[in-house]
């Protein structure tokens, strides 16, 4: 295809691996204003294999949390990268091509990208509810942890923390990926986190309780009618429900 360039310009080719293209870029008109041209190709990749599983993910997210309207993006954008914040979530496919070079485990990939996604919802939950310290990487980090139990997903995120958490080459290697974080991810942030999950009834109770009007109605009748959580006020769950009109 040919057309005209004006300012910004990105895009994505596709190859199917078996066969060379070029991208012609042509600028012979730009006789008075010169232009510079930066031209970036990735390697070769597979496929993100748990991609799927995200939609049924996020769905079951809103199923439990008001979610404020932000958009996600997963896709590719030339390096490893995962941001949250103003401007919703991205989670690019070169982080998880990243992982898989690191960990050497499609598993332990797919799992330290789902623990990524929890951190960058931290950032963008605390930043459109109006809660301090939503650019925190340590509040980030709780919030994550939070939510994580909060959807069931224990085991692989302990799984994970554990792994960083006792290979510091690994987490040198990915703390030069989080562009979004202040500060770089730390054994001791891994550790944190680790920490958490083992022994989670402090920040459950603390995040539930200050989560309380921002959960779906649905959700909180079903913890006070079916297995409720160790680390739920079932006192204080009545009384949001009550404050909202439901009466059971
Ligand atoms: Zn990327
Ligand atoms: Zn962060």
């Amino acid at each position: 295809p040919c057309g005209k360039i004006h300012k910004g310009f990105q895009t994505d080719f596709f190859s199917n691996g078996q066969s060379s293209f070029f991208v012609v870029v042509d600028n012979r008109s730009a006789i008075l204003m010169a232009s510079r041209v930066a031209a970036q190709v990735c390697e070769p990749c597979g496929e993100v294999p748990f991609l799927e599983g995200w939609r049924n993910k996020l769905i079951n997210l809103a199923s439990i949390i008001q979610m404020p309207g932000f958009p996600v993006h997963f896709k590719r954008c030339g390096i490893a990268n995962a941001f949250g914040g103003p401007l919703g979530i991205t989670m690019c496919y070169e982080l998880y091509w990243e992982f898989e070079r690191l960990l050497k485990d499609r598993r332990l990939a797919g799992l330290a990208w789902n623990w990524v996604f929890y951190h960058e919802l931290g950032h963008t939950l605390l930043y459109h509810l109006n809660y301090p310290g939503w650019d925190n990487e340590d509040l980030a980090d709780e919030f994550g942890a939070f939510v994580a139990l909060l959807v069931g997903e224990r085991d692989g995120i302990i799984a994970t923390s554990k792994h960083f958490a006792e290979n510091t080459s690994i987490v040198a290697a990915v703390s030069k990926i989080f562009s979004d974080d202040r500060h770089s991810l730390s054994a001791q942030r891994a550790r944190n986190l680790y920490h958490w999950l083992a022994q989670p009834h402090d920040i459950m109770s603390r995040w539930h309780h200050q989560f309380l009007r921002n959960t779906q109605t649905a959700y909180l009748r079903r913890i006070t009618v079916g297995n409720t959580p160790g680390w739920v006020d079932a006192e204080e769950v009545n009384g949001e429900l009550r404050r909202r009109g439901v009466f059971q």
